[in-house]
């Protein structure tokens, strides 16, 4: 009886199996991920017309543009409740207008004897008659700089760095990272009104430095923003000797050396002035989405994921990213195309397939952070990411005789016990790729999990593979990631492995199990 039961149970789920099948068959649309469409989209991509595509410049809009073009021409349709294929996210862009700084009334010279950081400031004018010396501006448990010192209403001088020794440790045996804006903030605790810095091991202040204080400007995500609570400027060794006299260079010379300062007991009595204004633009980057609805689990969603936006260029060199994320992005199109064409045939997916390109992603990954955040689709329907970033190269480091078969596969033993059976079984039937987990070692020192898009729907609970081909050397983040480099077979195989597993995913009867803990651990 039980045998019989089991033999009839059985036959019923193979049948079942080969009729859905037969029904929806994804190797009849695999081939429209193919090596010459991808070329054909990556070669306008990767070209130096899109000026390295960096978020906010006109690269990026150029690039948003050509994917908009194709998700159309394909037949995707915007998300319904947006305007449009783009979700945009604002961006603050800084410039400096003017900064002025006057020492007992003299004059120091805007790059020269010092700048002002547009990281830390807003428009200010403080006026001060005292400077106090506040050591490093350190204020731990085991060494202060603050300690019997008075700073409220007074500018404060510190130097950058920390004494060698001293310091105390955190839970982890690592020294507590002092870094330039905790310095800030505690100042501004102590009462302090401003602060000047000076950098032991930098004499004057250099023109990069410069250039990139004025001309590059700073892109930040508004929602992100640090909140400036104290105006401050870095001197040159030079502005320090004018406040501190004789005693700068003895000064200095411990510093460099990381000695403490506690000892050291100074204040200046000089006027000072200081006032400088920063303008703050928003700007506008966008992902950019399209959606093919599903049939019975229309409200259940599959994310196919990649960056399209780079790194922009530097003089007349370009960053093409062919590679970093040109590959991923151009994927994500022709797995559109595919799943566009089976629904116009009678075997659109069962549930919706959301096709996002997003940008951010080499600023900090600000695109998938933001949708995350304002999600278009809830996110406990969203069933994966299947997220790719990087897909047509061959790892340079990797020495093995599979180097023309395999690809990273990072993610598959977290959040959903089902994800590796899903994907492996995918690509036995059809594409017998080696898929690599070694950088889901939690002691890998590369920290992938955390380095791409994907992140940002693991860490709210959804199931997430991340695809990759293991670029980190050789051409990474370099002007050479160019399309002649994209080695295609291997890539089209890649880039078919996920579609088999995203086909998967968007069809069978349940939506992934959240069965694992989330990922620890944070960016
Ligand atoms: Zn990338």
């Amino acid at each position: 009886m039980q045998i019989k039961t089991l033999f009839t149970l059985s036959i019923f789920v193979l049948m079942n199996a080969s009729a859905f099948c037969q029904k929806a068959d994804a190797s009849k649309y695999a081939d429209i991920v193919n090596s010459a469409a991808l070329k054909k989209h990556l070669s306008i991509l990767a070209s130096d017309s899109l000026e390295g595509r960096e978020t906010g410049t006109i690269g990026q809009r150029k690039a948003a543009d050509y994917i908009k073009s194709q998700f159309k021409k394909i037949g995707l349709k915007a998300p319904e409740n947006q305007n449009g294929y783009e979700q945009f996210f604002p961006l603050l862009k800084d410039s400096l207008i003017a900064s002025s700084l006057t020492i007992n009334g003299e004059d120091l010279l805007l790059g020269i004897d010092f700048y002002t950081p547009l990281s830390f400031n807003e428009t200010n004018k403080i006026q001060a008659d005292k400077i106090v010396f506040a050591g490093y501006g350190i204020d731990d448990r085991n060494y202060s700089d603050y300690t019997n010192l008075d700073v409220k209403g007074n500018v404060v001088l510190i130097f950058s760095g920390k004494p060698k020794k001293e310091l105390s440790k955190n839970d982890n045996g690592e020294t507590i990272n002092w870094n330039f804006s905790t310095k800030l903030k505690t100042a501004f605790e102590k009462g302090a009104v401003g602060v000047l810095m000076v950098d032991p091991n930098a004499d004057k202040i250099s023109a990069s430095t410069m250039t990139r204080n004025k001309k590059t400007n700073r892109y930040f995500p508004e929602f992100n923003a640090e909140k400036n609570e104290i105006s401050n400027a870095v001197l040159s060794h030079q502005s320090g000797r004018k406040i501190v006299g004789d005693d700068f260079d003895n000064i200095l010379q411990t510093a460099t050396n990381g000695y403490s300062l506690t000892e050291i007991k100074k204040e200046w009595m000089m006027s000072l002035n200081y006032r400088f204004a920063i303008n703050h633009d928003t700007l506008f980057a966008s992902n950019v989405l399209g959606v093919i609805e599903g049939t019975d689990k229309k409200d259940e969603y599959v994310f196919l994921t990649a960056h399209y936006d780079h790194l922009g260029k530097k003089g007349d060199k370009v960053f093409n990213g062919a590679d970093d994320d040109g590959s991923g992005t151009v994927a994500v199109i022709q797995m559109a195309a595919a799943f566009a064409k089976a629904k116009k045939e009678g075997n659109g997916p069962r549930r919706t397939v959301v096709f996002m390109t997003v940008s951010g992603e080499e600023k900090g990954l600000w695109g998938s952070e933001y949708y995350s955040d304002h999600p278009i689709y809830p996110l406990e329907k969203t069933t994966v990411d299947l997220n790719t970033d990087m897909i047509g190269r061959v790892d340079t480091e990797r020495k093995k005789a599979d180097t023309l078969n395999y690809v990273y596969v990072v993610g598959h033993d977290k959040i959903s016990s089902e994800l590796p059976i899903i994907n492996e079984a995918a690509n036995n039937n059809h594409t017998k790729l080696v898929l690599d987990y070694k950088f889901d070692d939690p002691n890998d020192p590369n920290r992938i999990y955390y380095r791409s898009d994907h992140y940002n729907f693991a860490r709210k609970g959804v199931p997430v593979l991340f695809f990759y081909d293991g670029m980190l050397q050789g051409d990474y983040h370099k002007t050479t990631d160019d399309i002649e480099f994209i080695n295609w077979p291997l890539f089209e195989k890649r880039a078919q492995m996920i579609f088999y597993t995203a086909w998967e995913i968007a069809n069978r009867n349940e939506q992934l199990k959240r069965d694992k803990p989330l990922p620890t651990g944070t960016r």
